[in-house]
């Protein structure tokens, strides 16, 4: 079974949820992967995948391509996938990859399995688990006869595995002209220096239950402790109490940590959908009836101001052991 999976980079760095895939299209296929990268000055970071699965990489390295378009990557896509002819294509379930997907199957068409959490092969099928009704429910997908298959991998679900290995091929992929109708004149990035939600391992999130944005220091105590991201509900990004950026849910990122810490969040579904496949959730709630209990690894039922600076004492007393 031959598989390609779409790279994506930002900023010339590639995104650790695209590794993540590309190792997982090398565990179903039992040996390397293809690969494509698009941008500019990509082509540097051809090399660097070959640890994670990759035999060849398609390099589509152009000025117009610097910003991302959707037209332009998916060209590039396209053009690796009729040079590689792959029965399956893999591409991370980021913004991005959730807008490249449904161009590229549109092309084909064919049909996506979106963002799964498991994926397997059923002789030369693949079969996706995927969350359905905010996470309520998982369905189980195929993509019936299609000749070729197409899955977006959910985010911090799959590990990304690198190993010693061959350095990979690199074929330039010769595009023509690029003219998309939309174009993407400029990206202002926020100035933050904040670790991302969405590629952390593990994120401490506060919610109403912080009662106001001058108690942020509570949260982020414990959030520096753990070296961790910092997470919010949406309702503390709609009271203005921290930026957008910050959300988790349904409207906001979906991120899957190996540990996620709810401070005073009720556990609402749309919340539930953004983070409920974290492998260890360890709520915090005054209310020993809130939803998130539910779905906590480990609750603890009690006033956050005075449990998260215990808590923060205690992980820094155990990281100086
Ligand atoms: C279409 C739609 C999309 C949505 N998308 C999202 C989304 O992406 N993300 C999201 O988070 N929400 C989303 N929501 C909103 C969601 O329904 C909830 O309103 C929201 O998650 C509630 O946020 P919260 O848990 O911080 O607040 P609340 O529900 O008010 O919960 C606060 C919690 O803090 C606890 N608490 C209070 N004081 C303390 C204390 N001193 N110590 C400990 N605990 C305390 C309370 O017991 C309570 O459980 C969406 C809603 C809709 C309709």
């Amino acid at each position: 079974m031959k598989f390609l999976v779409f790279i994506e980079q930002r900023g010339g760095k590639t995104r650790k949820a695209s590794l993540e895939a590309l190792s997982l299209a090398r565990t179903l296929s039992g040996g390397p992967a293809a690969a494509v990268i698009a941008g500019k000055g990509v082509s540097a970071l051809a090399k660097d995948l070959g640890p994670y699965g990759a035999g060849t990489v398609y390099v589509a390295d152009r000025d117009e391509l610097e910003l991302y378009s959707n037209k332009g990557y998916v060209g590039a896509l396209d053009a690796a996938a009729k040079e590689e002819k792959p029965d399956a294509v893999l591409i991370a379930a980021t913004a991005m990859g959730k807008d490249i997907a449904p161009r590229f199957a549109a092309r084909h068409d064919v049909s996506v399995l979106a963002d799964v959490m498991e994926l397997r092969l059923e002789g030369d099928r693949l079969v996706g688990s995927r969350p359905v009704y905010s996470g309520k429910a998982r369905a189980e997908v195929d993509c019936g006869a299609a000749a070729l298959q197409i899955a977006t991998t959910r985010p911090n679900v799959f590990p990304a595995e690198s190993r010693p290995g061959a350095e990979p091929r690199v074929v330039t992929l010769e595009l023509g002209e690029i003219s998309p109708r939309a174009r993407v004149v400029r990206i202002e990035a926020s100035e933050t220096k904040e670790l991302d939600v969405a590629e952390a391992d593990v994120i401490v999130s506060g919610g109403r239950g912080i009662k106001g944005p001058e108690n942020w220091p509570v949260i982020r105590d414990l959030q520096e402790a753990l070296g961790a991201a910092l997470g919010a509900s949406r309702a503390v990004v709609d009271a203005g109490w921290i930026d957008h950026q910050h959300q988790v849910g349904q409207t906001g990122k979906v991120v899957s940590p190996s540990l996620y810490v709810a401070c005073g969040i009720s556990g609402a579904i749309q919340h539930l959908a953004g983070m409920g496949t974290s492998k260890v959730i360890v709520a915090l709630n005054k209310d020993p009836e809130a939803p998130i209990f539910k779905v906590a690894t480990y609750g603890i039922v009690g006033d956050l101001f005075q449990v998260v600076p215990e808590v923060a004492k205690a992980v820094r007393a155990a990281k100086a052991e």
